[in-house]
């Protein structure tokens, strides 16, 4: 039997207007450095959570592949074939079988080189446009699999929510909880700091006895977040790196303090800084907070953020 012509098979396949995606930065909300593994990498157990601030990334039908961007970091990020959008928008195009050609457009919220994993962002983003709009229809795994090649964080910018990270982070499993918003300050630096300086800094920290004891397991945070008391999450936030974001940038410190003072229940530095995350009691704190942090000039910005959010997805 022979099946019947439909004029709609010639046609490209995906979409042919544009193509927007929306994808959050992440904190650590638990970030444990284990041991340096012999591929350079270390060992991490952490618990990731998506915050409402957003990048997002508009894809559109091209003969070529290009890149243009506005917002935060513009004109101190390269736009060459080094950066994570186009070198996921490769990495897709090769693993698919199709051509790369796609005009690609990026508006940056997320500071550049701040510890919330924008870059990361960006790559889960264009991983999703561009399955979108090239209509390679690849599952979520295949995504994170991709993903997974392009970064550590990027499979979990690809789930969103709040999630468990093993491995060197790639290995995601989600948290289930029952559903609550959490509310934060974040406390954006001018400036940021290089992560694998950060994790160099931490080696040397431990080297000389210098680096607090490591975190351990995640089960306390694990049990706090189905407890859904912000008072009680607040006593089991942490992260590794923090003396080592302390170390190379000491005013840092006064952010933090900063921050208790004006009331939050914890403040953070988040993944490898310079940027920290304060736990507030609820939306009219987190508003306070981000007002006295302004005031008191530690840091370049203070924005509210909630959390847990979905990864990257078309709007
Ligand atoms: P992480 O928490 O994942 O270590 P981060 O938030 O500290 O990352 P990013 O903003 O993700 O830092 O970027 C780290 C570096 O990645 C930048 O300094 C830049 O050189 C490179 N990079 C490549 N593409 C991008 C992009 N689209 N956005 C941001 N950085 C990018």
């Amino acid at each position: 039997m022979t099946e019947a012509w439909h004029p709609e098979d010639d046609e490209p396949r995906g979409a042919s207007g544009p193509v927007r995606v929306r994808v959050p930065a992440k904190v650590n909300l638990h970030l444990g450095v284990g041991p340096l593994r012999r591929d350079g990498y270390h060992e991490l157990n952490t618990v990731y959570h998506a915050i409402s601030i957003y990048d997002e990334l508009t894809a559109r039908r091209g003969d070529t592949l290009t890149l243009t961007m506005e917002g935060e970091g513009t004109g101190e990020l390269a736009l060459d074939d080094s950066n994570l959008v186009l070198r996921a928008a490769h990495a897709l195009a090769g693993y698919a079988g199709v051509m790369p050609h796609a005009r690609l457009h990026l508006r940056k919220q997320i500071p550049l080189a701040g510890g919330l994993a924008g870059g990361s962002a960006d790559a889960a983003a264009a991983l999703v446009a561009c399955d979108a709009l090239w209509g390679t229809g690849l599952s979520r795994d295949e995504l994170a699999g991709i993903a997974a090649d392009l970064g550590s964080d990027v499979p979990f910018l690809i789930h969103g929510g709040t999630a468990l990270g093993t491995g060197r982070g790639e290995a995601v499993s989600p948290v289930l909880a029952r559903p609550t918003s959490w509310h934060w300050v974040v406390a954006i630096a001018d400036g940021g700091l290089s992560t694998p300086q950060a994790y160099r800094e931490l080696d040397r920290l431990r080297e000389t006895g210098a680096a607090g004891p490591p975190l351990g397991s995640t089960d306390a945070l694990l049990a706090a977040l189905r407890q859904r008391d912000p008072r009680v999450l607040a006593t089991t936030l942490g992260n590794d790196l923090q003396d080592a974001a302390l170390a190379m940038r000491p005013a840092l410190a006064a952010t933090l303090k900063a921050g208790e003072a004006a009331g939050a229940l914890a403040g953070i530095v988040s993944g490898s800084g310079p940027t920290c995350v304060f736990l507030t009691a609820d939306a009219a704190d987190a508003e306070r907070v981000a007002a006295e942090l302004e005031a008191a000039e530690v840091c370049r910005q203070a924005r509210t953020a909630h959390g847990p959010v979905p990864g990257a997805r078309i709007t």
